[in-house]
């Protein structure tokens, strides 16, 4: 079992407090997801928006009492989101930073690459997205249809596809896609970093049930000219430039989805403890049930964390996590709405935005049928 040192109860503690600060405004950004612009200055949103930057770039750390973070580690990661998704998940997938494409550009951007990209995220209020999924599925990625192919004549790249879903598409600056290069074979995935200024580049937003401060997204690359310098791991081996690094790169990134489905389900639990004291006996049993179960998902996506950070090559635990704390999330809610009896959806208008939210969490980084596959390749067989 994980427990939590002095330093990650720090930053829980403050995760708290940020939870605090944000949870008035989730509701507004569900109505309104371009209300994250008038909201910038609630403490800590720029500050945390220049994070997750490795420290070669970020030289002003979050400083909480004798201890310093980058929130480079997938547990610090998921302890901090732990506990801020309480407040409201909505705003935070709302709030500027680059945590996915962020995790990309350090997994496979070179020196160069990773100077262009994270000066950028320190130095104003930044929104990266991270492009993978299509029209045709997200979950399957080698199924990606997006084309990055070499211009004969300039040397230059050009990119053609499609993408929908994507997180913060219509607010972004910049990004990272990804694109299958020549016949398409699996050592033709590419990831790229994308100006959101440069010709051949739209986004619009997709209307969605939950989770709409994400503002979801879909992206047109019309031909969009792509630097080589631009093209993420080229300096590795082509074994390690394309798929290699994106499963490590997904794995590092699926504990921190399994938070937020830990902390949309504490959410949905806290709101019933608050606003119905006096539950009959049989609801309040499973009130105390959803409370274990919370606290038990809590811990195996603290495991996976941990194991995400060692070995990023293994994704069975990160996988098992995050199907569990998104089955959780929609159970919570659930629960949550039946003890508040008929009308209370109406009554209460937050339950009712944190039941739509927790079905958004299903959907992120793959949807379960993908995620209990991953984690029945690796039971041994006899
Ligand atoms: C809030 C939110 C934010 C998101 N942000 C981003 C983002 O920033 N960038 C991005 O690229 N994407 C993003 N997505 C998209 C997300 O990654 C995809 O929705 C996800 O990968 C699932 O893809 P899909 O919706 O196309 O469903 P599909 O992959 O088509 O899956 C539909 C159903 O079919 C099942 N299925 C699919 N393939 C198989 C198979 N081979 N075997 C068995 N069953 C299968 C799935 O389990 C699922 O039940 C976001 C989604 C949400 C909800």
């Amino acid at each position: 079992m994980i427990t939590l040192d002095d330093r990650l109860m720090a930053l829980r503690g403050l995760a708290a407090e940020f939870a605090t600060a944000i949870r008035p405004f989730g509701l507004e950004l569900d109505g309104d997801p371009s209300a994250i612009h008038r909201r910038l200055d609630v403490p800590l949103v720029l500050k945390l928006g220049a994070l997750q930057v490795p420290p070669a770039y970020q030289t002003e750390p979050l400083v909480v009492g004798r201890y310093r973070f980058h929130l480079m580690t997938t547990l610090e990661r998921v302890v901090f989101m732990m506990e801020a998704a309480r407040g409201d998940l909505g705003f935070l997938l709302a709030a500027p930073g680059a945590p996915m494409a962020g995790a990309a550009v350090a997994m496979l951007g070179d020196e160069h690459q990773q100077e262009w990209f994270f000066s950028r995220v320190v130095s104003e209020p930044t929104w990266a997205f991270f492009a993978l999924s299509e029209p045709r599925g997200g979950s399957d990625a080698s199924g990606m249809r997006t084309r990055l192919t070499r211009d004969p004549d300039t040397d230059e790249f050009r990119l053609d596809g499609t993408k929908r879903y994507i997180g913060n598409g219509t607010r972004a600056q910049v990004g990272v896609a990804f694109a299958k290069r020549g016949r398409g074979g699996p050592l033709s995935a590419t990831a790229v970093l994308v100006n959101a200024g440069d010709p051949g580049f739209s986004a619009v937003p997709v209307p969605t049930l939950g989770l709409r401060g994400a503002q979801l997204s879909e992206l047109t690359f019309d031909s969009v000219p792509i630097a080589p310098e631009r093209v993420l791991g080229s300096h590795m081996p082509a074994t390690r430039g394309g798929l290699w690094g994106w499963l490590r790169t997904f794995n590092l990134l699926r504990p921190v989805v399994a938070a937020m489905g830990v902390g949309v389900a504490q959410a949905a639990h806290d709101y019933v403890a608050e606003h119905r004291p006096g539950l009959p006996a049989p609801l309040r049993d499973g009130l105390e049930r959803l409370r274990l179960e919370i606290q038990s998902v809590r811990r195996l996506t603290l495991r996976a964390a941990a194991e995400a950070d060692l070995d990023p090559s293994k994704g069975e635990l990160s996988s098992a996590a995050k199907v569990r704390a998104a089955a959780l999330a929609e159970e919570a809610t659930r629960y949550a709405a039946r003890c508040f009896g008929p009308g209370g959806l109406l009554d209460h208008p937050y339950l009712e935005k944190l039941l739509r939210d927790a079905r958004g969490i299903e959907f992120m980084e793959g949807a379960g049928a993908i995620q209990r596959m991953s984690v029945f390749s690796a039971v041994p067989r006899p």
